[in-house]
């Protein structure tokens, strides 16, 4: 009797946690998966105190401008001490750099971001260390020092890439990026305790992911670092299941779908490619195509991938600038990737169409709230090169102009945020005579997006077997529509609602 009532208790409770699990399957998704990024500089963004350096609290302060944009996840260039104006070499993992605040203020980011629905996450740089980190002085320091094999140590200088080897009197160490950045040793298995221990103690505090710099240099080997993602993803898993991880997989296709088997999402630098060419070229390079197939390459490593999509980042020449300072371009190419399935990251300055080229610090440079750059909020740690007071690319001038950039990029995120088909639905291209219109259509349960763009400076036509309905109509730049028709005009974009 006991028994058959012990099992009969068990398959209720199975079937109950069967019914809850199916449930929590369909219903709620990771909330990465209809997430907008936008990556933030926190030196050159927003300055609370005075000194003309970004910090936390100025962040803190303009946490409404991203609720504004429609934004719901900020990825913080790195924010812990560090040597460099950047920040990727780190000296102290637990702690935030004294030009940005303190643990307090960051608690207190955190906090406020969540309040607004705002989440955040941290670039994570333990590739290697700075010269000056503590493990990495003592490690050169001695041969028995504790940790000596934190680094990777020669005692000759190897011949393979022997430029990658720098002289200590304790012998030869391996530094990738720069001498001053020395290699973490993944081999040791207490580096990698350290990683996770580092990882556990900012999600303690309550971030909601990573992005992963130089994820694939933490070996000389795919493999290797494959497995490790997947160690340490399986770890932070275990401590916060919704975790998001974005890997700086800075290569080809084939190369990225390789990292989803360790890692949930990736940045997609070829589409960006693609994408930049494509607007530059005035002729589409196949975007849709190629979407397609990397999205097929993905899947087969894993079917919950999270396609992280984006123009520029804070290595790459600002998007304005590529387009030798085309506004149009700027805005067109916009409207291309925030109409495309996947998690968009914003750079900094782009909605504003700020400007920026090499070297890396003018890619860089203080984020510009009022034309005439006296706001309060200013920061000014370098002396702009791109970005000039008086040259009209402010947050204020643009926010009046119902035609700048920034209002066109809020006006997509708004339509990305309501119409899930443009985040999550699945992409077909739709054919065209000729490869100066871009058309697509995405379709999610009952809900169909058709976009179709002008990458052409002259004007265009486009045939459509409906009529297109005024109230159908979500988003509409240089265009106008006949009946069944929509005449293009230069760089110009069409979204509808289609039946
Ligand atoms: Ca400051």
């Amino acid at each position: 009797m006991k028994i058959k009532f012990f099992i009969k208790r068990t398959l209720i409770f199975i079937f109950i946690l069967v019914t809850f699990l199916t449930y929590i399957h369909g219903y709620n998704e990771p909330w990465y998966k209809n997430a907008i990024f936008y990556e933030v500089f926190v030196r050159s963004f927003a300055d609370s105190d005075g000194d003309r350096v970004g910090d936390l609290n100025g962040l803190i302060d303009k946490l409404d401008y991203f609720k504004n944009l429609n934004i719901t996840a900020l990825w913080l260039m790195p924010i812990f001490p560090s040597v460099s104006y950047h920040g990727y070499d780190v000296t102290d993992y637990y702690d935030i750099h004294p030009g940005y605040g303190t643990m307090e203020d960051f608690e207190n980011l955190i906090r406020k971001a969540h309040e607004k629905n705002i989440k955040i996450i941290l670039d994570l740089v333990v590739n290697h260390t700075s010269s000056r980190h503590p493990w990495f002085v003592s490690s050169a320091s001695s041969y028995n020092s504790p940790y000596r094999d934190y680094y990777i140590w020669s005692t000759e200088k190897p011949e393979k890439n022997s430029n990658l080897w720098y002289k200590k009197p304790t012998g030869y160490y391996y530094a990738l990026f720069w001498s001053e950045m020395p290699d973490l040793n993944f081999d040791n298995p207490k580096v990698r305790e350290e990683v996770k221990k580092i990882a556990k103690f900012w999600i303690e505090k309550g971030v909601d992911g990573f992005r992963l710099d130089a994820a694939k240099h933490i070996y000389d080997d795919d493999s290797k670092n494959i497995q490790w993602w997947k160690e340490f993803y399986s770890y932070l898993k275990s401590i916060k299941p919704d975790v998001y991880l974005v890997g700086e997989v800075w290569d080809n296709e084939y190369k990225i779908a390789e990292y989803y088997k360790g890692l949930p999402s990736n940045f997609n630098f070829p589409l960006s490619d693609k994408i930049m060419n494509s607007v530059a070229n005035q002729k589409d390079l196949g975007i849709i195509e190629f979407l397609e197939f990397e999205r097929e390459l993905f899947g087969e490593n894993n079917t919950d991938f999270a396609d992280a999509i984006f123009l520029r980042n804070h290595d790459q020449v600002r998007v304005r600038t590529f387009f030798g300072g085309s506004i149009d371009k700027s805005i067109l190419a916009g409207s291309i990737y925030l109409t495309l399935p996947g998690i968009p990251f914003i750079y900094y300055g782009e909605e504003i169409g700020m400007e920026g080229s090499k070297p890396d610090e003018y890619i860089r440079e203080p984020f510009k709230w009022t034309d005439d750059m006296k706001s309060k909020y200013q920061t000014y740690w370098i002396i702009p090169r791109h970005n000039l007071p008086g040259n009209g690319i402010a947050v204020d001038t643009e926010e009046k102009d119902p035609n700048s950039i920034y209002n066109y990029y809020k006006k997509l995120l708004e339509i990305r945020v309501k119409c899930r088909a443009l985040s999550n639905g699945k992409i077909e291209r739709i054919k065209t005579q000729d490869r100066s219109i871009l058309a697509y259509k995405l379709e999610l349960e009952d809900e169909k997006i058709m976009v179709v763009h002008n990458l052409n400076r002259i004007e265009n036509t486009f045939n459509f077997n409906n009529e297109i309905k005024e109230k159908d109509i979500l988003y509409i730049r240089n265009a106008k529509t006949e009946r069944n028709k929509i005449i293009l005009g230069p760089y110009s974009t069409v979204i509808v609602k289609i039946p």
